[in-house]
């Protein structure tokens, strides 16, 4: 029986479990760093241990300290939020030998889709289509340039540890590759200790369209339907939304029985995201899985119903799942915006600071997750992202107008904000009529620059 968690992270993912737990009856446990002790999951915690100092390396990254934290408080499970921890097999690991449950899958599982390019490998195994590329790993620039002429160009070099956009690049012709492989190289090496690369071919104009699943430990599996996170600055996802635009009911079907197939092959337990790019011809291609809790999973929440927190908590508390596929009935349109303490004219460079002034938006389907509050100082060292504002309204053209409603309300002063850039997004026409693809914010600001100068 899960009596008591500790939230092994930060921000609004520590404040969102912390409100699950409390409805479940659950006791909570938040650690922080020293810079953090004002934060608002440290003040809505049941009790609350400092780890360490600001650097998340000696915080949120010592894994010792988190342990010791869950034991000396009697913590029965960790739930490692997205980030930080949460994708750690070694952790996992270590939960384990110290009978505390991980709210995550097995650290195995997490070990072999960890490791991105095995990962294609499995999936290829499963019968699941993956984006025509490499099967292992390459050794040297000579082997990437054969295989490169071989894929053909464009392509993408990425990191198999790889991770938020990092380590990742387009190369346009064969000419560029050996510049590329050097810059990922070196970005996968120091963002991850591991510098290992595989070829993908680029999909141009593509979509990206991810699966939520949930999983017992009784080998029950379902999907929860898609997400369309095509809206991306530097392959990171700003806009999501719920379900994708233009995607049939026999496509969604297909996809969601491959996302259920994938996770069943690997024997997954708990939440999962099954990422998928898509092509303008609708062929779809395996790129990744996700092995915890999605920052987006807030939308999939909206248009199903289900808390996908709880379902996680009851899921590593050994219950069956008690929702079968036919029971998901995707309800309305709900679309996910990504307010970040950053500049977007200066290429998203993060901008911490206080906030002087805030006032956040309400009303019916409108959902905000976020940690932030008056005065509140926002640290320079984590993550840029702030709130997350989520609509939900009966279909996408009325959501859309919610969505442009509140993000003109929203004030958060004191600081820089994405908020007029993501209001600028939402109210083109291009977003609102013709869909997306994972293109839109670079012609987007193309445009807006053509414009500018003209
Ligand atoms: P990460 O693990 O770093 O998030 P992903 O493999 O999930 O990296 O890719 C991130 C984004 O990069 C995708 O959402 C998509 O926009 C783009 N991308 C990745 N692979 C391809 C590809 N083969 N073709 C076109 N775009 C891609």
């Amino acid at each position: 029986m899960i009596n008591k968690i500790l939230i092994a992270n930060r921000g609004e993912i520590a404040v969102r479990i912390i409100r699950a737990c409390r409805e479940m009856g659950i006791s909570t446990v938040a650690v922080y760093s020293d810079i953090d002790k004002e934060a608002l999951h440290v003040q809505l915690a049941d009790e609350a241990i400092c780890i360490g100092t600001a650097m998340a390396k000696d915080s949120y990254l010592k894994m010792d300290r988190i342990l010791s934290a869950a034991l000396a408080t009697g913590a029965d499970a960790i739930h490692p939020g997205f980030g930080f921890l949460s994708e750690s097999s070694k952790f996992a690991g270590l939960c384990k030998k110290c009978n505390i449950i991980f709210i995550g899958p097995s650290a195995d599982t997490i070990l072999k889709m960890g490791d991105k390019s095995e990962a294609r490998k499995t999936m290829m195994k499963a019968g699941i289509p993956v984006v025509p590329g490499t099967k292992s790993p390459i050794t040297s620039i000579e082997e990437g340039v054969k295989i490169g002429s071989k894929i053909g160009y464009p392509l993408m070099i990425k990191a198999s540890a790889g991770g938020g956009g990092k380590g990742m690049r387009l190369v346009k012709c064969s000419e560029t590759f050996k510049e590329c492989f050097d810059k990922a190289r070196q970005e996968a090496k120091n963002g991850f200790g591991d510098d290992r690369l595989y070829l993908e071919k680029y999909i141009e104009n593509a979509r990206h369209i991810e699966f939520q699943i949930l999983a017992d430990q009784f080998g029950n599996v379902i999907h929860l339907g898609e997400r369309d996170c095509s809206i991306q600055r530097r392959h990171q996802k700003l806009i999501e939304e719920a379900p994708a635009y233009g995607i049939s009911d026999e496509l969604r079907q297909e996809m969601g029985s491959m996302a259920v197939r994938a996770a069943k092959e690997i024997g997954y337990t708990n939440a999962g995201t099954v990422e998928f790019i898509l092509d303008e011809e609708n062929n779809y291609y395996f790129i990744e899985m996700n092995t915890r809790l999605q920052v987006e999973h807030g939308i999939t929440e909206m248009v199903t119903g289900i808390d996908i927190v709880k379902e996680q908590i009851r899921i590593a508390d050994s219950k069956k799942l008690d929702i079968k596929q036919e029971d998901i009935k995707i309800k309305g349109h709900a679309i996910e915006c990504r307010i970040n303490a950053e500049k977007p004219a200066e290429n998203f460079l993060p901008s911490p600071g206080q906030i002087k002034n805030l006032h956040m938006p309400g009303g019916c389907g409108v959902r905000i997750d976020s940690a932030i509050y008056h005065n509140y100082i926002i640290p320079p060292n984590y993550d840029s992202l702030i709130a997350k504002l989520i609509v939900h309204d009966d279909c996408r053209e009325s959501a859309i107008k919610k969505l442009i409603g509140v993000l003109g309300e929203f004030v958060i002063e004191g600081l820089d904000t994405n908020t007029d850039f993501l209001f600028s997004i939402v109210s083109n026409d291009k977003f609102k009529h013709e869909g997306v693809d994972t293109g839109f914010v670079e012609k987007f600001l193309n445009e807006s620059r053509m414009m500018t100068v003209s």
